[in-house]
């Protein structure tokens, strides 16, 4: 009964309830869930990577930072390896978000692998979006300056797994930004 297709049931099951109320912010309020679900499809389909403790983390990567999830409950549920993996992509929220965002960069380059994998997904899939359309009340400028900061976390993820760094490197060459 403890297959791995049955934990990922379990896992989504869980990160489902956990954004039950939330909407991402392109225009039509897409409903939370099919970004964690979208962040472990591109890492199993495009990065080729089937590691069920990655896979896991992927689908409750945003469950800390934006639910009343705790990582004790993550371990409780999940095990060690997988919260260690949230905690690791998880930003820490007492900081403001100017200094989030130069935390990501500045940390990049000193997270394990399987966390680098869950973040060169995690930028792939809210840069496509952001491509698709823009979110409600932000400039081209805003976008931009998205693509930019990517970008510069991206270069500390960089030699973790070609396929998403090529796709990711394509969409900044688009915007005129060089890896
Ligand atoms: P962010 O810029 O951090 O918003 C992007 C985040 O929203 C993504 O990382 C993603 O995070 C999530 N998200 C939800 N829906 C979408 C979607 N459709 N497409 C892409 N991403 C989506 O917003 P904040 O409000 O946190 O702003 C923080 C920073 O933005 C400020 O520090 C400031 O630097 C900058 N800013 C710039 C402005 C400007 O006009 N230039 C104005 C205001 C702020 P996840 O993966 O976690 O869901
Ligand atoms: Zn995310």
């Amino acid at each position: 009964m403890n297959s791995d297709a049955v934990l990922l049931l379990e896992t989504v099951n869980f990160a489902a309830e956990k954004h039950r109320n939330q909407r991402r912010k392109d225009p039509e309020a897409t409903p939370y869930i099919n970004h964690p679900i979208g962040v472990a499809r591109i890492i199993s389909h495009e990065g080729g990577v089937a590691n069920i403790e990655v896979l896991q983390a992927a689908l409750l990567h945003d469950t800390v930072e934006d639910t009343d999830t705790s990582f004790a409950e993550l371990e409780a549920k999940f095990g060690p390896i997988v919260a260690r993996i949230v905690q690791e992509v998880t930003d820490d929220k007492s900081l403001s978000k100017q200094d989030r965002k130069r935390q990501q960069v500045e940390h990049a380059a000193h997270c394990s692998r399987q966390a680098k994998v869950v973040k060169l997904a995690d930028k792939l899939y809210n840069l496509r979006d952001l491509n698709r359309c823009t979110p409600s009340g932000w400039t081209a400028e805003r976008v931009q300056e998205y693509f930019v900061w990517a970008s510069e976390v991206v270069k500390g993820l960089r030699g973790t797994n070609y396929a998403l760094e090529e796709r990711l490197e394509e969409l900044f060459r688009q915007r005129g930004l060089q890896l």
